[in-house]
């Protein structure tokens, strides 16, 4: 049986701290991307939306939109051009307005 069930039966807690404290777990979470603004060109961006499989990343022009609500953290884009795309380490994406959800982000890097 596992300690942490065992631990919860005798004090009666039975859930973590959060988010009165953060989890410690949450840094192993997967997470949306985060991009380098002046790393990304329009063929980077247009690469790193044709991999994306649920279309959150779109190209407009010299910016690329990205729908952190369509995101499912999976990581693809980074693995396409991980010298334009990291983690962004943010997990807590939590909004009254759906359109908070859609950030637009200049495409700054290469000949446009
Ligand atoms: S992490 Fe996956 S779902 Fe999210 S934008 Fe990148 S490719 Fe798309």
């Amino acid at each position: 049986m596992p300690l942490w069930f065992v631990r919860g039966l005798r004090r009666g807690v039975v859930t973590t701290r959060y988010p009165a404290r953060p989890d410690g777990s949450a840094a192993l979470l997967p997470t949306p991307p985060a991009f380098r603004p002046r790393q990304l060109t329009r063929e980077t961006a247009d690469r790193i939306a044709a991999v994306c499989p649920s279309i959150a990343l779109r190209r407009q022009g010299d910016e690329l939109a990205f729908d952190v609500g369509a995101c499912t953290a999976c990581g693809r884009c980074a693995a396409e051009a991980p010298h334009a795309v990291t983690s962004s380490g943010e997990f807590e994406l939590a909004a009254t307005a759906r359109s908070a959800l859609v950030k637009t982000i200049p495409i700054l890097g290469g000949h446009r």
